[in-house]
């Protein structure tokens, strides 16, 4: 058995572990594998291995694993920042973008997405711990958003997403992730049906999980260490 095999198994087990103390559904979480940084090969060996939503954040290395692998039935989630330039290889190259945040970016995505593609599902990313990232929309204008982001035609606004700033600890983990929650339920009393809560990567994809977490985005406890150069 290969790293990633093994690798994707122990994830796998965590998620299944975690739901099970949360007292949720089997199944009920899906796991994202995050590829970037890593070659189409490695993608392969997850997707041979039964995996088959991925992650990407930068979008040339994106395009080029998604044609090489373009004979296998894979589900390509964007999750990087999107920037007004990229919109229309996103529109075009992916199922989901989990990292909308200014509604000129979602309307460019609406626009450009192909006619003969079903409607891109979106998340909206937050800003849940302040000064932690500075990509996401600030809570306070989120309602707003995703009030304009639900309108545009060739979107279905799935959700949230959010990367908290790192915390060590379960309980402290906890925190960021019951706030995305409790967005997502302020946001249906105002008319939306959003059910997809996308949190947590490696390191604190369990806390992630007790909070009602239904994606969770997973790279290095899968791929192992990223090493970056290449794109930054
Ligand atoms: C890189 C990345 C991940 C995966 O993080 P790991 O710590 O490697 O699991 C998840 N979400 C986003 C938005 C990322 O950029």
């Amino acid at each position: 058995m290969t790293a990633i095999t093994s690798n994707l198994q122990a994830v796998n087990h965590a998620i299944t572990q975690a739901v099970c103390m949360a007292g949720r559904r089997k199944g009920s979480v899906e796991l994202l594998a995050v590829s970037k940084n890593f070659s189409a090969i490695a993608v392969c060996e997850a997707y041979q291995a039964g995996q088959r939503a991925f992650g990407e954040s930068y979008i040339q290395e994106a395009l080029d694993k998604i044609e090489k692998l373009r004979d296998l039935p894979i589900q390509w989630h964007f999750i990087g920042p999107v920037q007004s330039n990229k919109t229309r290889a996103i529109a075009t190259h992916f199922a989901w973008v989990h990292s909308v945040d200014r509604l000129k970016i979602a309307e460019r995505l609406s626009a450009q997405r192909p006619a003969t593609l079903p409607p891109l599902n979106v998340c909206i990313q937050v800003n849940v711990s302040g000064e932690g990232s500075k990509s996401g929309v600030v809570p306070g204008e989120l309602v707003e958003l995703a009030q304009a982001v639900a309108c545009l035609p060739h979107l279905k606004l799935c959700g949230l997403m959010a990367v908290p700033a790192p915390a060590e600890g379960l309980e402290a983990q906890r925190i960021p992730f019951f706030k995305l929650h409790e967005l997502m339920q302020q946001i249906n009393t105002q008319g939306l049906a959003l059910d997809t809560l996308s949190m947590g990567m490696s390191h604190d994809l369990s806390a992630a999980i007790l909070e009602g977490a239904t994606i969770v985005r997973v790279g290095t406890a899968i791929f192992g260490e990223r090493n970056y150069g290449e794109n930054q």
